[in-house]
């Protein structure tokens, strides 16, 4: 579902992704740990195409992102080529990003009314199984700053889920929540990945990491360090790197 090979990014002189390799297969849960700047951000946005790669190749669902590629040229995509390839991808941020002057339900909607064209009773009907999904049937009709930070993240994930994503992407989804509604986040999260989801999570919950993921990536100044099966990354670690940061974070 996802390809990376050898993807740099820089920002001007600030050389940021140092050439990420990595695969994820469809319905696969990959977890990506890594300290702060370390580019785990700076990766998932170039997978939805918030920021373009400097160099290397990076596929979603077997397309390149934001090029084609003919007789060995890469050709830059239109605008509208581009919107169709994120279309597909789902993006869950730290912070929520509600429309704040829409209900549950409505935020829910918008997309799907207006970039997919969907009728709006149909897309109704979608949004509030949606919200019914992350537990959020008596809550549809509550505006953001009449929801906690949990409920806000629940309705952000069942936006994303209106666009009915074949890949969903999740940076530090519960880092911005008070410690006692982080758990109704995961649920949710764990719920999806049950029912086959791909999905990258960029998070710090070591124990969700373990439980959920079927890899984990730990990334550390632009590459990936180490990345394997969760529970053989967290206790076993084989780099020195890994080993000091986990020392720190568990
Ligand atoms: P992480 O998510 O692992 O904390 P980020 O991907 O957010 O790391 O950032 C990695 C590095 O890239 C940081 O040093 C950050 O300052 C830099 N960076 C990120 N976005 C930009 C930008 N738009 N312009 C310049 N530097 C950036
Ligand atoms: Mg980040």
């Amino acid at each position: 579902m996802v390809k990376a090979e050898g993807v740099h990014k820089s920002f001007g002189h600030v050389h940021v992704l140092k050439g990420i390799d990595l695969e994820v297969a469809p319905r696969e849960v990959m977890c990506i740990i890594g300290p702060s700047g370390s580019g785990k951000s700076t990766f998932l946005r170039c997978i939805n195409h918030l920021e373009q790669i400097s160099a290397g190749r990076l596929w979603v669902d077997g397309h390149l992102v934001g090029y084609r590629e003919k007789n060995g040229k890469l050709h830059e995509l239109h605008d509208r080529d581009v919107a169709a390839q994120r279309r597909d991808i789902g993006m869950v941020f730290q912070r929520f990003n509600l429309f704040p002057h829409m209900t549950a339900l409505e935020n829910v909607v918008e997309a799907p009314v207006q970039v997919k064209r969907v009728p709006k009773a149909q897309a109704r009907e979608r949004g509030a199984e949606l919200l019914e999904r992350v537990g959020l049937a008596d809550r549809m009709h509550n505006y953001p700053n009449q929801l906690s930070g949990g409920q806000q993240q629940r309705v952000a994930i069942a936006r994303a889920l209106a666009m009915e994503p074949k890949l969903m992407l999740f940076d530090e989804p519960t880092s911005a929540l008070d410690p006692e509604l982080v758990g109704e986040v995961l649920d949710v999260m764990r719920g999806l990945a049950a029912d086959g989801m791909t999905m990258v999570v960029v998070t710090h919950e070591m124990g969700f990491a373990r439980e959920v993921g079927d890899t984990l990536v730990f990334m550390d100044d632009g590459v990936v360090v180490e990345s394997g099966d969760p529970r053989q990354v967290l206790t076993d670690p084989q780099h020195q790197r890994t080993q000091a940061f986990l020392s720190k974070v568990l």
